[in-house]
């Protein structure tokens, strides 16, 4: 492999905040960058490990050969997604000349960058993490990440807000960890049309709320087999049709890899209708199940006592 810096020159004038890091650093001991590529965007929400890795591939090395010429101390094992790489202060300004991009930039596309920081040492360290199931991030859009990487690479990682699960652009989604490969959605255009009615629900100031109330209340009909099952299932087959991997990843079902997404358009019908209830004075539990029976496209709700829906229409103060 042969080893030319890059020059102190190009990257000073791409990030013109670095230059004291630069013209000091005797650490930017890399190849140059594949042909053609100047600049490697990181994706909204990318795992810091994701982006490492993609960046070492542009400059057609491994991850630990990327940050040795980096001069980040990498520390422990892991691979993605079940672990994450943990920067410290230094190595993320390290990061963020290799990635000719200013650090602040770097830190608010990437969440887990910037909660590491170690000021007081000297030394650049990086440090796999395990990721508990419920922290691990998701395969991104393979042909957004495509575009994102001038098509050196097609894999990135994820931690994506809720509004984010699927890419409607190019019909993609990774709703589970465990998933290697995206799935395809363009046989489930409601999907799509969730995404966008997501997308407005944003503005309204109860989304967030209502939002977490509608999906608790959506996974457990779906845990339980209640009230929409007969739209869910033939969902969930049509993905499986249209995606045989979803059958054939590890040891869980398909009906639990792909649960968020299946659910997806009664999770936003239903968090529409919650964030526009009116106060808890004003409400009739019969009417407003008849409103959200309507909202999801039912003749009819009568859920039993044990509902969560009908606890939290029943409990919650608006
Ligand atoms: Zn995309």
């Amino acid at each position: 492999m042969t080893r030319t810096a890059i020059t102190a020159r190009d990257t000073a004038a791409a990030v013109p905040a670095q230059r004291s890091v630069v013209t000091a650093g005797t650490w930017l001991q890399v190849p140059s960058a594949a042909p053609g590529v100047l600049h490697i965007r990181p994706l909204t929400g990318e795992a810091t490990a994701s982006y490492v890795q993609r960046l070492a591939t542009v400059y057609q090395l491994t991850l630990p050969q990327f940050l040795d010429g980096a001069d980040i101390n990498l520390h422990g094992h892991g691979t993605l997604p079940a672990a994450e790489l943990h920067l410290n202060h230094n190595a993320g300004r390290h990061l963020a000349v290799l990635a000719r991009t200013p650090l602040p930039h770097l830190t608010r596309a990437l969440p887990r960058l910037a909660a590491n920081d170690d000021a007081h040492s000297t030394e650049a360290t990086a440090h796999w993490k395990r990721l508990e199931a419920g922290q691990q991030p998701v395969r991104a859009c393979t042909l957004c990440t495509r575009h994102r990487s001038h098509g050196i690479t097609d894999t990135a990682w994820v931690h994506p807000s809720p509004h984010q699960l699927m890419c409607p652009r190019h019909q993609q989604a990774a709703p589970d960890p465990r998933l290697t490969s995206t799935l395809r959605t363009q046989r489930v255009p409601e999907l799509a049309a969730a995404h966008h009615t997501h997308q407005h629900l944003l503005r309204h100031p109860r989304a967030t709320t209502a939002w977490t109330a509608a999906r608790a209340i959506t996974t457990r009909w779906y845990d339980h087999q209640q009230h929409l099952t007969q739209r869910w299932h033939p969902r969930l087959n049509q993905l499986c049709e249209t995606n045989p991997h979803l059958t054939t990843t590890g040891s869980a079902s398909p009906a639990l890899l792909a649960r968020d997404l299946v659910i997806y358009p009664e999770t936003v019908a239903l968090a529409r209708a919650l964030a526009t209830l009116p106060n808890r004075p004003h409400r009739d539990t019969n009417d407003t199940l008849t409103l959200i029976a309507r909202r999801l496209g039912l003749t009819r709700l009568t859920p039993n006592a044990n509902d969560p829906l009908r606890v939290f229409i029943t409990h919650t103060r608006h």
